[in-house]
């Protein structure tokens, strides 16, 4: 049986891993379907304190594995497939292993939505973004995209128009799911134009390695036209990875994990941390944060029951 087991090997369950290992709990971490999480795919990361010229994305996250790995931590590959967190110690199933474990880290992250384009994967990072508090410096005098109608897509296009020479707001419909405030703040930003009713159906140049070019269809009239931009930004929404934990654990409307008294969900002995628990900072630093915190938490939670 193990102490603490990890699931997400992105910025919060490694930090997890690092302050576990160092409490000598010998924790387990389970990868997830996205080994690395979101910085595995991205480029340059400037904004991570610690690093004056920046740091490419996967190779902090090799840095934190290499820094749990010296502190203990174990690592298995796998998705998450079942939990029983209704009776002790908590059994948590990836394909045909089973783990047993006192205590619980949930850093499972969220997966930002992408249109799904081939050219889309493909660019990543490479002037196709789902950040623009990341990535919007590297944009500076551009043209640029983004695509969405929410309050995340509004919140982007004024972001990045402090950067861009202009930002392209492509949206599927004409109107709009962002609240009125939000829509109207970016309508009277001169450097944002509208573009709508238009969905992407192609980004390009892959073969160049960066993006050129986007082919936008008019969804009312099918009509073709081409956006010569440097980078467009994809802001349609993220999806916590919390489908096993359902009826499991509490999470509000949108699936994000309900925390409280810092990283304790509803069940004692599990605790969530990063992106799978904050819709709203969703940075790496604030991730990693927040695995420190859960680590210390369950620390603290195993101390004071040491029959479980
Ligand atoms: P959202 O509200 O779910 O909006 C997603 C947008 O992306 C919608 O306009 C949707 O179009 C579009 N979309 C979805 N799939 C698409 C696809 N495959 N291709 C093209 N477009 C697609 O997501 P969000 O904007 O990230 O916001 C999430 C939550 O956070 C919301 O509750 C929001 O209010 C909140 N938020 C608040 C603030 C703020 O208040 N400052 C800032 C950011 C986010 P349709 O409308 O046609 O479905």
């Amino acid at each position: 049986m193990n102490h603490v087991l990890i699931i997400g090997s992105g910025c919060a369950g490694l930090t997890a891993a690092i302050y576990a290992g160092r409490a000598n709990l010998k924790p387990i971490v389970v990868d997830g379907h996205e080994p690395g999480g979101q910085l595995s795919l991205t480029t340059m990361v400037e904004n991570f304190p610690g690093f004056p010229d920046g740091i490419l994305g996967p190779d902090l996250i090799e840095n934190m594995r290499k820094q749990a790995q010296r502190f203990g931590a174990e690592f298995k590959s796998g998705a998450i497939t079942e939990v029983d967190l209704s009776k002790r110690p908590f059994k948590i199933s990836a394909g045909k292993e089973t783990f047993e474990t006192r205590a619980l880290i949930v850093a499972a992250g969220a997966t930002a939505r992408l249109i799904g384009l081939e050219s889309e994967r493909k660019l990543i990072g490479h002037g196709v973004s789902t950040c623009a508090t990341c990535d919007g410096y590297f944009f500076r005098g551009k043209d640029i995209a983004v695509v969405g109608g929410g309050d995340s897509a509004m919140e982007e296009a004024n972001f990045l128009s402090r950067f861009a020479r202009k930002v392209h707001l492509l949206h599927r419909r004409k109107e709009f799911r962002a609240s009125k405030i939000m829509v109207d703040r970016a309508r009277a930003n001169e450097k944002i134009e509208f573009i709508t009713p238009v969905v992407v159906e192609d980004i390009s140049d892959v073969t160049k390695g960066g993006v050129e070019t986007l082919t936008l269809r008019n969804t009312e009239t099918n009509g073709i036209s081409t956006l010569p931009v440097e980078g467009i930004f994809i802001a349609i929404g993220h999806e916590p990875n919390t489908k096993v934990f359902r009826g499991k654990l509490d999470m509000d409307e949108n699936g994000y994990l309900i925390t409280h008294d810092g990283s304790r969900t509803n069940v004692a002995g599990v605790f969530a941390a990063g992106d799978v628990q904050d819709h709203h900072y969703r940075q790496a630093v604030t991730a990693a944060g927040s695995g420190c915190m859960a680590a210390i938490d369950a620390e603290k939670f195993l101390d004071a029951h040491p029959d479980l």
